[in-house]
C-alpha cells in the first residue's frame, strides 16, 4: 500500500513510499541482535554518541523536516531534534543508575552479582506529535542495553522516521540492530503480534494501547510498555500573580497546538475568581500567532495534524456546546481547507455528564468549582493520570494536591506540560501500563538476573546423613 504524508501546513506532498515488511525486518532484527548484545557496552555507547554527533550535524536540516512533516513552528521543531541528541548521555547515566552491575556479598562469602540482560527483539511504535523525540526515547535506552530495535513511525510521520533511521545508519548502525518499517495501525498490529519479537513499546493513544494491551495478553512474557494519552486538569487557585497564571494555563493548554499529551485539558478555577482569570487568559489568547511553522513572526502553534484531526476537533466542541458548553473563545478554522485552529476556551461547567476524552488539540475546558475539596474531585474525575498542575495556592493546598491527585507528573506553579528528561516519565490509569518512561526506561529495556558465583565448586551435606557405616538410611523399619 502506498502511503502519502502531507505537509498540514501547506497541503503540499513531502513524502510517498511503501507500507513496510514486518517479516523481514523482524527477521534481520533476530539476526543482528546477540551480535549486538555481545558487544561491549563501551562500543554500544560509543555508536550512540557517534548517533548523537551525526543528528548534531545536521539540526538544522533535522528541524526543518519535523517542521514541515507536523506543522509545529521551527523553533519548536528545534527543540524536539536537540532532544534527540541529549536522549544519549540521559540514557548512557540512566543505565548506569538504573541497570547498572552490582556486587553484593552473599552467605559463607559467596559472591552476588547482579547484571542486566536485554530482551532480545523490541517492536517500536512511535506517535505524530514528538515523531522523533518519542520513539527515539524507547530507541535509545533499548539499543544501549543491547535490544534490536524495529521501528514503526506514525503513519502520519513517516518522512520524520525514516530521517531518524537515516541518523543511526549514517553512525553506523547496521540495518538489522535498527530498522525501519512504515505503515499504519494493520502494520503496528502485525509488528506487535509477530512471533519473532520479545517487547513492544508503544507511545500514542489510550484507544491503541488497550488494543495492545489485549493483544499481549496471550504473552505475558513479552514486555510491554504503554505511554498513552491524558484528560490533564491544572488547578488555579489563589493565584498572586493573574499574569503569570494565565500564561503557565496558555503554555500547558496551548504549546504545539495542544498536541501534547501532558498539555492541560481542564481548567479548574474558584467561582468568583474565574472572571478575572479567563479574562486575562482569553486576552493572552488573542494576541497568539498561528501561522506556518516557518512564518516570521514566529508563530506561538502550527496546524495540528491534518484536516481529519481539525474536523473532529471542532465536532468535539460542538458538542459539548450543544450541552451547554460556553465559549469564551471558539475553536475557529483560519483557512477552510488547512487545519489551522484558533485556541479555544469553553466554559463547560454546565455540562452534565462531560466526556472523560482526550480532546488533542488548542481546546481548554473551563470548570467553575466551590471549594478546593470540589477542585481536587474535579481534578481526579478522570480515568486518565498523565500530568496535573496547581498553580498558587499555599504549601499546605499544594500538599494536600500532591497527595490527593492521581498522576505521574504532579507540578506547582509550572505547566503541566515539558517534564524534565533526566526524571521518569509516565502516566497511570489510562495513561501507562507502570512502566515509566525517559529516565525509568532503562527499566524495561533489560531484566535483571542474579548469580550466586565461585570460582571454584566447594560443598559438603551438613545434616541429615547417616553414618557411611549403617546400613540403608531409609529403611525405616530396622
Ligand atoms: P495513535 O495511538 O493513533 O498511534 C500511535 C502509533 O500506534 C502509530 O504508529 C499507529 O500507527 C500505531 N497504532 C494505532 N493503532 C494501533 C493498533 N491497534 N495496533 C498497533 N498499532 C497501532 O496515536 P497518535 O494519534 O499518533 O498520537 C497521539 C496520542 O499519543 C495522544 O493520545 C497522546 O496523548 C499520545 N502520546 C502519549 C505520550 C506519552 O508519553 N504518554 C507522548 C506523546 C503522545
Amino acid at each position: 500500500m502506498t502511503l502519502i504524508s502531507i505537509e498540514p501546513a501547506t497541503g503540499q506532498t513531502l513524502w510517498t513510499g511503501e507500507t513496510g515488511d514486518v517479516d523481514a525486518a523482524v527477521a534481520a532484527a533476530r539476526a543482528a541482535w546477540s551480535g549486538w548484545a555481545s558487544k561491549p557496552f563501551s562500543v554500544r555507547v560509543e555508536t550512540m554518541r557517534r548517533f548523537a554527533n551525526v543528528a548534531r550535524g545536521k539540526l538544522d536540516a533535522f528541524a526543518d523536516l519535523i517542521a514541515r512533516e507536523t506543522g509545529k513552528p521551527l523553533w519548536e521543531a528545534r527543540t524536539e531534534a536537540e532532544a534527540v541528541i541529549n536522549k544519549v548521555d540521559i540514557s548512557v547515566a540512566a543505565y548506569a543508575d538504573r541497570t547498572a552491575q552490582r556486587r553484593l556479598e552473599g552467605a559463607m562469602g559467596t559472591r552476588v552479582a547482579v547484571r542486566h540482560k536485554p530482551h532480545g527483539v523490541l517492536g517500536v511504535l512511535g506517535p505524530y506529535n514528538f515523531p522523533a523525540h518519542l520513539p527515539n526515547g524507547h530507541m535509545v535506552p533499548a539499543l544501549i542495553a543491547g535490544n534490536a530495535v524495529v521501528f514503526k513511525p506514525s503513519e502520519k510521520t513517516p518522512a520524520v522516521g525514516e530521517y531518524l533511521i537515516g541518523l543511526y545508519r549514517e553512525a553506523g548502525v547496521p540495518e538489522g540492530v535498527v530498522g525501519c518499517v512504515q505503515g499504519g495501525a494493520d502494520t503496528g498490529k502485525a509488528l506487535a503480534g509477530h512471533s519473532g519479537l520479545d517487547g513492544l513499546l508503544f507511545t500514542g493513544s489510550a484507544r491503541a494501547g488497550l488494543a495492545l494491551n489485549r493483544q499481549f495478553a496471550d504473552v505475558p512474557h513479552k514486555i510491554l510498555a504503554l505511554e498513552m494519552g491524558g484528560n490533564n486538569p491544572i488547578v488555579v487557585w489563589d493565584a498572586k500573580d493573574l499574569h503569570a497564571a494565565a500564561a503557565i494555563v496558555v503554555q500547558s493548554a496551548y504549546m504545539t497546538a495542544g498536541q501534547r499529551c501532558t498539555a492541560a485539558r481542564r481548567l479548574i478555577v474558584r467561582e468568583g475568581e474565574h472572571e478575572a482569570l479567563a479574562e486575562t487568559i482569553v486576552k493572552i489568547l488573542d494576541r497568539l500567532i498561528v501561522d506556518h511553522p516557518h512564518a516570521t513572526p514566529a508563530p506561538y502553534m502550527g496546524p495540528v495534524i491534518d484536516n481529519d484531526a481539525a474536523d473532529r476537533l471542532q465536532a468535539d466542541v460542538l458538542d459539548l456546546m450543544g450541552k451547554g458548553g460556553r465559549a469564551l473563545r471558539r475553536l475557529d478554522r483560519k483557512v477552510s481547507d488547512k487545519p489551522f485552529l484558533t485556541p479555544a476556551l469553553i466554559d463547560v461547567t454546565d455540562v452534565e455528564k462531560r466526556p472523560d476524552a482526550e480532546l488533542f488539540g488548542p481546546v481548554l475546558q473551563m470548570i467553575r468549582v466551590p471549594d478546593f475539596d470540589a477542585a481536587l474531585a474535579e481534578a481526579n474525575a478522570t480515568r486518565y493520570g498523565l500530568a496535573a498542575s496547581l498553580i498558587g495556592g499555599a504549601p499546605e493546598l499544594y500538599d494536600r494536591f500532591w497527595s490527593t491527585v492521581r498522576a505521574g507528573v504532579i507540578n506547582w506553579n509550572k505547566p503541566t506540560n515539558g517534564a524534565p528528561s533526566s526524571a521518569p516519565f509516565g502516566g497511570i490509569g489510562l495513561s501507562g501500563n507502570h512502566r515509566p518512561s525517559a529516565y525509568y526506561a532503562a527499566d524495561y529495556c533489560a531484566y535483571p538476573v542474579t548469580s550466586s558465583e565461585a570460582e571454584a565448586a566447594r560443598a559438603t551435606i551438613g545434616v541429615g546423613l547417616a553414618d557411611p557405616a549403617s546400613a540403608a538410611a531409609n529403611n525405616l523399619e530396622g
